[in-house]
């Protein structure tokens, strides 16, 4: 597992020298730099890391080769950024600063926090935050593995996410969320949703929920398809019991779910284009946990598919819903207000 100690001494983090050699390695290994090997200039030689301090980090990719083209000798000139095509590239800070903010980001300290230990202006945190929620929307979302399948169990639910400011006294209004929880294995989806009817959500399902899963849900009206499309399913009537006394079906899992998910958010996301970003960084934690996996070598893992150094910035990644810039709530204070979910 990582921890800040010994990611500094990886970086041996001074501002401006260039990086150690196991920094480098470590990086290539992430997958968030390119390897040997893998870069070409024009000429179709590879590129060569090489120290250079004129340049950001301490090394540069360069290729200097002769050769014959078109019967002239040529001699290249190439010089690339280390940066190019990561996902480092938007930034002027040090790689080891963004490295550690990934490191306590996903362990889900308050940005706040991470603001005070390394040392970097509000917006900056602010924005990679936000750029970090990007990607695992991009990694957990817009890339994501169907749950369910023959002999398998998934709860289904929609619950309201929202307030209530005390000092006004009346609601604001919230957003529904509709999610899904594989009982087996605790492997779960949340998706924001502006309408519960039924085209919405079985749109969702049938994107995230294999065929011949059993799904659980209560009684909503929505769900009344399920079993045209290839699902087994049992319902809870939520109004008169917990469990159908009949089949046994209940939805205690998602409704766990839902508690945790709202606890987590429970500081911030007062604007609803955040919390297609918040709720998928809910899901990847959960799922580190679920893993027993380290979560920082997750998200890296995460940050090589959605910006892969050596094919650059993967055309299906699509503008995610956080594309506007603006001041994160999660940094402002709570002093005025209360958070109530209902
Ligand atoms: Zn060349």
């Amino acid at each position: 597992m990582w921890s800040v100690i010994k990611l500094f001494k990886l970086f041996d983090c001074n501002e401006n020298d260039p990086l150690p050699i196991a920094a480098i390695e470590q990086l290539q290994s992430w997958g968030l730099i390119a390897k040997p090997n893998t870069l070409k200039c024009k000429n179709n030689h590879f590129l060569i890391l090489t120290e250079n301090r004129d340049y950001a980090d301490g090394f540069v990719w360069r290729c200097r080769k002769r050769s014959m083209v078109s019967n002239r000798k040529v001699r290249c000139d190439v010089k690339q950024s280390l940066r190019k095509n990561t996902f480092f590239e938007k930034s002027h800070l040090p790689i080891w600063k963004i490295v550690i903010f990934s490191h306590l980001w996903t362990e889900n300290v308050s940005i706040l926090f991470i603001k005070k230990q390394i040392d970097i202006a509000t917006q900056t945190v602010v924005d990679w935050a936000s750029f970090h929620r990007e990607v695992v929307y991009d990694g957990m979302i817009l890339r994501h593995q169907k749950i369910g399948g023959e002999g398998k169990t998934v709860e289904i639910d929609e619950s309201k996410f929202g307030r209530r400011k005390y000092h006004r006294g009346h609601r604001v209004e919230g957003q529904w969320v509709f999610g899904g929880v594989e009982r087996e294995t605790g492997k779960s989806f949340l998706i924001p949703v502006e309408r519960r009817d039924k085209e919405t959500l079985l749109v969702i399902i049938k994107d995230w929920i294999l065929p011949g899963t059993l799904i659980m849900s209560d009684c909503w009206k929505s769900y009344d398809c399920l079993k045209d499309e290839g699902y087994t399913h049992l319902t809870v009537n939520h109004s008169i019991e917990f469990k159908n006394p009949d089949t046994g079906a209940h939805t205690n899992n998602v409704e766990g779910m839902w508690r945790h998910a709202k606890a987590s958010m429970s500081q911030y996301c007062r604007k609803k284009r955040f919390y297609a970003g918040y709720l998928a960084k809910y899901m990847f934690l959960k799922s580190c946990r679920l893993q027993n996996v380290d979560p920082l070598a997750e998200f890296f893992k995460l940050c090589s598919i959605v910006y892969d150094p050596v094919d650059g910035v993967r055309a299906d990644v699509v503008e995610s819903a956080e594309s506007e810039s603006g001041t994160d709530s999660e940094i402002e204070s709570e002093d005025e207000s209360q958070t109530v979910f209902f």
